[in-house]
């Protein structure tokens, strides 16, 4: 089980054929004091949303200034997040409780990009799905037989739609490997993420339970969320409608996951921002870290 940064960075270094490829030319970054002191080479920014906008309930201090002062300069400004246990809606309403004053085509998320790709390859009449969410968050589809994990049917569901950790745990996983064994389905995986930090501790997100799945079952997992190519796709296509074609190494990727973010922003020739101070690595030895993973952002700072 994943209790800690320290179990999910142990986590992501034993998955290494899991993770995008990525061959880093540089080992060294550039410390930097906050966002803006690269305003000048960058035109777009990607913020993560858990360890760079906010902690768990709790925008991070000082977050929404910096995010208004690259507005002011003229910098677009994106949220691209494996969140995935609240629609866009709910993910617009969360950013502007915190200050932030984010639109939804300024939001990418990794659900939506998962769910455009599930509504354009399945079919309600391929069968019923298992939503593994809180039933507060249910009903995610208009027209599919959506089962929760309180129903007795869902573990016969014929594919799986996996958005939040949040109510999941080691019993309810034993058993839906159990029934995965029996007869393997499609899992898709709406967050990533192994852990987000939290005010206290950290949460287990959908990534915890499906990267880590054993072969062949693991052959079964889609993602689509940050490091993977998918989310960053959609990046692109949101960048190029909104302002045209914009050069890679013009757009930062600025995550406090060397193994989502940085890595993810990297494998897309993207210059890449590591945030250390509230996130993943804030108990952790960084440059250690950095050269474990053999990860190089372009930059890092404690804070934006
Ligand atoms: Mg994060």
């Amino acid at each position: 089980m994943i209790n800690s940064p320290h179990d999910a960075f142990r986590t992501y270094l034993s998955i290494p054929e899991r993770m995008p490829r990525y061959l880093d030319k540089q080992h060294s970054y550039q410390v930097i004091d906050n966002i803006c002191q690269i305003s000048e080479e960058i035109d777009v920014f990607l913020f993560d949303g858990y360890g760079v906008l906010n902690v768990g309930k709790t925008a991070i201090n000082g977050a929404v200034e910096q995010v208004n002062k690259l507005r002011a300069m003229g910098k677009k400004v994106y949220v691209v997040t494996n969140a995935a246990t609240q629609d866009m809606k709910g993910l617009v309403q969360k950013y502007q409780n915190f200050g932030f004053n984010f639109e939804c085509d300024q939001i990418i998320n990794s659900r939506e990009v998962m769910m455009q790709e599930f509504l354009a390859r399945t079919s309600p009449e391929q069968g019923s799905i298992g939503v593994i969410v809180p039933k507060p968050y249910c009903r995610v589809t208009a027209d599919y037989d959506e089962r929760y994990p309180e129903d007795d049917s869902f573990w016969d569901a014929d594919q799986f739609l996996f958005l939040s950790g949040n109510g999941w745990n080691q019993r309810l996983q034993e058993r839906w490997v159990q029934a995965l064994q029996e007869r393997p389905r499609p899992i898709w995986v709406g967050n990533a993420d192994l852990i987000a930090p939290l005010e206290q501790g950290v949460s287990h997100e959908p990534g915890s339970y499906t990267l880590t799945l054993d072969e062949p079952l693991y052959s079964w997992v889609n993602c689509y969320g940050k490091p993977y190519r998918p989310i960053f796709e959609q990046v692109l296509s949101c960048i190029a409608r909104d302002y045209g074609e914009v050069e890679p190494s013009q757009v930062a990727m600025i995550g406090d996951t060397l193994h989502t973010d940085i890595l993810g922003g990297a494998a897309m020739g993207f210059k890449t921002v590591l945030v250390t101070g509230s996130g993943f690595l804030r108990d952790m030895n960084v440059q250690e870290s950095i050269e474990q993973a053999r990860i190089y952002p372009d930059y890092c700072l404690t804070s934006i």
